[in-house]
């Protein structure tokens, strides 16, 4: 059934630092009677506007604290307490699903920029357990630790239908990854690097993002969090030549899941 399906727009899917004209990562997941974000990186916030009113988003599901999945839920929590809607007493309080033990560190993050308080006065804040599934409307969510320099989870989204996508987030090449991903229909990868890097790893290449789609034996790869400065499309045809049904993630496109 059509209609039973989810589809994932991408809003944001810029590395650590902007692309240009672009945003960093998030990306809004639509199904029945449900709709979402997953990061609200930095720029993603205007880019939602350009796709929905914000006032229609249930809830935010956050990969990690790093700067370009969280920074733009501090406008959205001004667009929530201080629009004109806002103080016409039209407003909502979206649920915000955070990694464990991350809270305290949002609220740092917030009170450094303007108030602590602000963040639990914009969102209903709850911690994910990744031993436990989250339900948000129509949609099914599963956490898994990730390997990266941070606390971070990768999420699995999947509808009654059952459409699964998973969203790696950032992290080094793991067998967790693949075990996580195994039969998706899409899967979202990070492919930061032009070559591994040297020492601790954080981050994968495009050929290492093919490699866990192969071994996971996913669906579509669509490659994410990708410089604009890299050769792009060289390194899209490397994933490629291993997973052949591989694209790279562009704002505004859409995938079916
Ligand atoms: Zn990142
Ligand atoms: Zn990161």
């Amino acid at each position: 059934m059509a209609d039973a399906r989810g589809n994932l727009t991408v809003l944001g899917c810029s590395p650590s630092w902007q692309n240009v004209g672009e945003a960093c990562t998030s990306f809004l997941v639509d199904a029945p009677g449900t709709r979402m974000l997953i990061d609200c990186g930095n720029g993603a916030f205007s880019k939602l506007r350009e796709r929905c009113d914000y006032l229609s988003v249930d809830a935010i599901a956050i990969t990690h604290t790093h700067g370009d999945h969280i920074l733009d839920l501090l406008p959205f929590a001004y667009a929530l307490l201080y629009s004109p809607r806002a103080l016409k007493g039209e407003s909502r309080r979206p649920r915000l699903l955070l990694p464990p033990g991350s809270t305290d560190r949002l609220r740092a993050i917030f009170d450094l920029i303007d108030r602590a308080e602000l963040l639990d006065l914009a969102y209903d804040v709850e911690e994910y357990d990744p031993a436990v599934s989250s339900t948000v409307g129509s949609l099914t969510l599963d956490f898994a630790p990730v390997p990266h320099f941070v606390p971070t989870h990768a999420v699995r989204v999947s509808t009654e239908a059952g459409g699964r996508l998973v969203f790696g987030a950032d992290h080094r090449p793991c067998q967790k990854i693949i075990d996580f991903a195994t039969g998706a229909d899409v899967l979202l990868l990070e492919a930061t690097l032009l070559a591994p890097e040297e020492g601790v790893r954080g981050h994968i290449t495009s050929v290492e993002a093919a490699e866990i789609a192969l071994a996971a034996g996913v669906g579509q790869l669509v490659l994410t969090h990708m410089s604009d400065e890299l050769p792009r499309e060289q390194l899209v045809a490397q994933a490629a030549a291993l997973h052949p049904d591989t694209a790279l993630a562009v704002p505004g496109a859409t995938y079916t899941f």
